[in-house]
């Protein structure tokens, strides 16, 4: 089938055997058909849904917005947390050279420098100092376009590539769709993501479905090494290694997109710096651009900043708003890891213990399951009241920080606030209580106020530090407030599946997607297709879905095939 052909079914959206009810639903065929939980968006009869438009009306308000539909009608919008942005109003003035090294004037994003899946990594003792740019590195094909620690760590990195490919069935799946259909053939991805084995899996699955890639590391601690290299063996142009300078980080970036004879046309952003990078050093390179895939809070919030000030030149996709990447990633990511984080830092019990939780959204409901499922007495705290009541449904007690801040052993935000833990609180907190934080930024525990001349910090492990009162009170600080779970352990897999697929199936609805279709706005996936990425992962359990009857399906006013929810539903 011709790449035009398989385009144009999946742009198609069908708009027949929709019920009059589902106003607010988008209508679209069925992209996994009646009877088939296979994999089955490259398959014939199927179409990519299209997304629906995601327009701003308040940006005050903190989550919560309304947003206007491409066919009018008014939905929820997803949960946008504030963000702070230290670097805010911060310009590149200066382009970095391989020569001069000089420091940028924009930093990077907080989230740039929070170090992820550190824990996970191989470390060759072996490694030398030298910078990888001052290195001359070829692959046993003799190509040298790609920028990494040392290629000789290949052989380690493809084997973390397999692991993880046995738990990423869904871009497996698309992979085995894809032979013979190609629908990213002629698409030239630039990427700046965390370079981990889970996205070599999807680099890889993306160049399955016909896509050329050249990458970069979105953080400048996060990358494998040893996956990196695996990599540059098998081809790709990267440009990434583990403990980058922010001088670095640009570099890398800007030698994935500034190369002669190559134009990206599609962009795939994990917190917008690269997206940032184009628009102020190649702005005229959005001529050819299709269209930018976006991840993360801070990435998406830039986008909105974008289209707010109606400079937004291509159309984008937000993924962070996904709900197959907030109900997962979000909540089941952080159940799972919080206690790794907590255990391979401080080797504590959780039995016993007793443990506050700040803010009950996604993630503090994840935290809050594992430390409850371990024996610890969870107490929380909230200030929305239907979070708050849902705390009190699921059996915690909801309370105010300074109600028992000098009884608990641990203290765990996640609100996506700031100074929500004070000095006031961290005076108060008995010996040996370990402070972490599990938001986005670094702002919620305010680490600041322990930089003063009477505490005494004690660096007792990697990422751990003591805080010593005079009195000698010690609180443990963790990952100096940063993010617990990606700066101290490594975040599971299968999550990580959810989230790729729909940064895949993003890509290929934004390369194949007739013009006109996507204006210069921030879009988000619809249900139908959120449905579609949770239906591919469902084969791992050998579960069995239900299917509607014709009546049943007549009675809900749904279509056979879903989507089940409406857009609004999260
Ligand atoms: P959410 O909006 O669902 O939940 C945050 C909750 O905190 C809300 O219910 C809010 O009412 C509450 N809150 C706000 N200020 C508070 C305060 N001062 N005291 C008590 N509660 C307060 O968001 P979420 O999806 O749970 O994400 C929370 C943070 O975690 C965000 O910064 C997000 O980017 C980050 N996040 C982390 C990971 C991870 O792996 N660690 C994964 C996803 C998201």
């Amino acid at each position: 089938m011709s790449v035009q052909v398989l385009a144009a079914k999946m742009a198609e959206v069908e708009l027949k055997d929709v019920p009059a009810t589902s106003a607010t639903t988008p209508t679209m065929e069925p992209m996994v058909k009646t009877g088939d939980t296979s994999p089955g968006f490259l398959t014939p009869n199927t179409k990519m849904p299209q997304a629906s438009a995601m327009k701003r009306t308040d940006p005050q308000q903190n989550g919560g917005e309304a947003f206007v539909n491409r066919d009018g009608t008014v939905a929820e919008a997803p949960r946008l947390k504030k963000i702070q942005f230290a670097d805010q109003k911060q310009e590149f003035n200066k382009r970095p050279t391989k020569i001069g090294r000089r420091s940028l004037s924009r930093s990077i994003s907080q989230s740039s420098t929070d170090s992820y899946g550190s824990a996970a990594s191989y470390t060759d003792s072996s490694d030398d100092e030298t910078s990888p740019r001052d290195k001359q590195q070829k692959n046993s094909k003799g190509n040298g376009d790609f920028c990494i620690k040392n290629i000789k760590q290949a052989d380690f990195g493809r084997r973390e590539i397999e692991i993880a490919e046995q738990e990423m069935p869904a871009l497996m799946a698309l992979r085995k769709r894809a032979q013979g259909e190609k629908p990213l053939a002629g698409a030239k991805v630039v990427g700046c993501t965390h370079i981990t084995a889970q996205t070599a899996v999807l680099m890889e699955t993306l160049t399955a479905l016909g896509a050329q890639c050249r990458w970069a590391a979105c953080n400048i601690y996060s990358t494998q090494n040893e996956v990196a290299a695996a990599l540059a063996e098998g081809g790709f142009s990267v440009f990434a290694w583990k403990g980058e300078s922010e001088d670095d980080f640009w570099w890398c970036i800007d030698r994935c997109v500034n190369l002669e004879g190559w134009q990206p046309n599609m962009i795939l952003d994990d917190g917008g710096d690269l997206t940032h990078w184009i628009y102020k050093k190649y702005p005229n390179m959005f001529k050819k651009i299709k269209g930018i895939v976006e991840e993360s809070v801070t990435g998406v919030h830039r986008l909105y900043q974008l289209s707010k000030a109606g400079k937004l030149c291509v159309p984008a996709m937000n993924v962070n708003d996904s709900v197959t990447k907030q109900k997962f990633d979000n909540l089941y990511c952080c159940r799972e890891s919080i206690l790794d984080g907590l255990k391979r830092t401080t080797d504590v019990m959780f039995g016993g213990k007793q443990v506050v939780v700040c803010g009950y959204g996604e993630v503090g409901k994840g935290c809050c399951a594992a430390l409850k499922a371990m024996g610890s007495i969870v107490y929380v705290t909230e200030i929305d009241p239907i979070c708050a009541l849902q705390a009190c449904m699921d059996g915690f007690r909801l309370v105010k920080l300074n109600e028992v801040i000098r009884q608990v052993d641990i203290v765990i935000t996640c609100t996506g606030n700031k100074n929500v833990v004070v000095r006031e609180y961290l005076d108060r907190m008995k010996n040996g209580c370990i402070v972490c934080n599990m938001g986005h930024s670094n702002t919620e525990i305010d680490v600041a106020s322990l930089r003063t001349p009477e505490l005494t910090w004690e660096r007792v492990r990697s990422q751990v530090d003591h805080v010593i009162w005079p009195d000698g009170k010690r609180i443990v600080l963790l990952a100096e407030g940063r993010l617990l779970n990606l700066s101290c352990s490594t975040v599971p897999t299968f999550v990580l599946s959810i989230t790729a697929t729909t940064q895949a199936l993003a890509l290929i609805e934004l390369y194949n997607a007739p013009e006109g279709r996507y204006k210069q706005d921030v879009y988000l996936l619809p249900k139908k297709m959120d449905e579609y990425v949770a239906s591919l992962h469902l084969p791992t359990f050998d579960a069995h879905l239900t299917e509607l009857s014709d009546e049943q399906a007549k009675y809900l006013g749904l279509n056979k095939n879903g989507p089940f929810k409406p857009n609004y539903y999260r």
